[in-house]
């Protein structure tokens, strides 16, 4: 598979000024929380409302997600907000019940990336989808199977396609939660010139007072957009309190940010 210039034809079409933003809690804990979070957020630069259903955790014994039951309250934020709606998917029953709700952007997360049968099943349920579809990089730092996934769903005939760069895990001792190891990016980004590359502070440092500096790296290097994970009592959050920030918070890093024109 070659880079298509038609891959970033979904992104050119929203003409943003700014950066792609997705927003939103890691997990989507109630109805309420979901809808408090979203309504703080309709008015902002914040493009899809992401909210996580399924979340597939490292180790059992943790929050996993409240299922299709949220599905339901994602609908409730589109019709509420206007604002569009992303989730993540892990298996093919997860993408046929999004679908049937009218979920805009799924992405594949890191725990999925790694594995190609379950990328290709994954694939196979999106077939011909006219959604987005990101896929974000695998835990580990390993480029090859970064790649197999987007080929798996390009082969599926998916044309709305990007990346999502959160990190690689690591045994080394850092201040990220997740090293962002720029250089898989980069490579990603040479040989993919046209597909979008969102970047996910959130999950690369695992401290909210680290999101903007990372964000700005990101924009530094000509990514297309960003995926900050937002939650209006973060403190409480029921996964990944210690990274989320309030809508506020958000509205400031985005105005903060020095956003690279085209002509710089
Ligand atoms: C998430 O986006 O909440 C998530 C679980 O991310 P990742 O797959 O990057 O760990
Ligand atoms: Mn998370």
């Amino acid at each position: 598979m070659e880079n298509k210039k038609e891959m970033r034809a979904w992104l050119d079409d929203l003409q943003l000024d700014h950066p792609l933003v997705i927003a939103g809690p890691c997990s989507a804990e109630t109805e309420e929380q979901v809808l408090k979070i979203a309504h703080e957020l309709k008015d902002t630069d914040v493009n899809y409302f992401r909210a996580g259903i399924w979340k597939p955790r490292t180790r059992p014994g943790n929050f996993e997600g409240v299922g299709h039951l949220g599905l339901k309250w994602l609908q409730k934020v589109k019709a509420e907000t206007g604002m569009k709606t992303a989730t993540e998917v892990a298996n093919a029953n997860h993408v046929k019940l999004a679908l049937a709700h009218d979920i805009d952007l799924l992405w594949i997360g890191a725990r999925s990336t790694v594995s190609p049968f379950i990328v290709q099943e994954i694939a196979d349920a999106l077939e011909g989808t006219d959604k987005i579809v990101l896929v974000k990089n695998p835990v580990n730092p390993d480029l090859p199977l970064w790649l197999g996934a987007i080929e798996r769903l390009y082969a599926s005939n998916i044309q709305k396609l990007g990346v999502i760069h959160r990190g690689f895990s690591t045994y080394e001792k850092t201040k990220y939660r997740n090293k962002p190891k720029w250089q898989l990016a980069i490579e990603l980004q040479t040989k993919f010139p046209d597909l979008p590359i969102i970047n996910d502070p959130s999950h690369i440092t695992g401290k909210r007072d680290m999101i903007f500096d990372v964000s700005q790296t990101a924009l530094d290097l000509n990514f297309d957009g960003l995926m900050i994970e937002t939650h209006t009592d973060p403190d409480n959050a029921w996964s990944d309190a210690a990274q989320q920030v309030t809508p506020s918070t958000l509205v400031q890093i985005m105005k903060d940010l020095k956003i690279r024109k085209e002509t710089d």
